[in-house]
């Protein structure tokens, strides 16, 4: 579908996800506030945020540097209160420009990439909110560390590189039920006293929402299908 026959569909998308993310946390007990949602952008261009932003979205999700270095500064400099989360796996060698653009790096995996960050945050005088990924299905491909390594992690996030460590994130392996790992990363988070949870998707942010998620990254069900396939 040409760009312009979808654009009038953002607006609307992101109201109703909004609306399915409050009766979501009314029927889990929970307010509405206490879920943000965080749109994630990647592959969409810079127009579409701006639909977004028009209708009063300010927090976006990227999953890759070089992308996010293209599109938001200029939309940062309209939109000075809006806030960029790095949902990606980060290597090491762009920190430095991660640190810079980002306001939440959300795939805290490795101590080499803590130490790295905690580095260029010195230098820079910034502090992205940080988020540990963990890799709650244990699959080799994928990014995150090991539930079994996350409390040791944890612990040396905050005492050994000073990381401003707000929680955690994870993605559920596709071909299992979502809520082993929500419930997995829940209780991860209670036992290290972390308050944040970034869990919940397109498919399944209502039940991430029902586990106690407080942050949900939902792409397509708000700018639609990506024009190209992302691994
Ligand atoms: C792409 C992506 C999302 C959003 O996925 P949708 O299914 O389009 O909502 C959420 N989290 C991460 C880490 C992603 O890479």
């Amino acid at each position: 579908m040409p760009e312009a026959l979808m654009q009038d569909d953002v607006a609307a998308n992101l109201a109703e996800v909004k609306a399915r993310m409050a009766a979501a946390a009314r029927d889990a007990g929970r307010t509405p506030e206490a879920v943000s949602l965080v749109a994630v952008s990647k592959t969409h261009t810079a127009e579409r945020v701006r639909i977004a932003l028009a209708a009063g979205q300010r927090v976006f999700g990227e999953n890759r540097v070089q992308e996010a270095i293209a599109k938001f500064p200029a939309l940062k400099d309209e939109h000075p209160d809006l806030r960029l989360h790095l949902i990606g796996p980060l290597q090491t060698n762009k920190s430095k420009e991660a640190v810079a653009l980002f306001d939440a790096i959300e795939s805290v995996d490795r101590p080499k990439l803590a130490a790295s960050l905690a580095e260029q945050m010195a230098k820079a005088g910034r502090r992205p909110d940080c988020f540990i990924q963990v890799n709650t299905g244990a699959e080799p491909q994928k990014a995150g560390i090991l539930p079994g390594e996350a409390d040791a992690f944890i612990r040396d996030c905050r005492e050994t590189y000073g990381l401003p460590l707000k929680g955690l994130m994870c993605i559920p392996p596709v071909e299992e039920a979502a809520s082993i790992h929500f419930a997995l990363l829940r209780e991860i988070a209670r036992r290290n006293g972390l308050s944040d949870l970034s869990m919940g998707m397109s498919g399944d942010f209502e039940e991430a929402i029902r586990f106690g998620a407080t942050l949900v990254r939902v792409g397509s069900a708000i700018f639609g299908a990506r024009p190209r396939p992302l691994a």
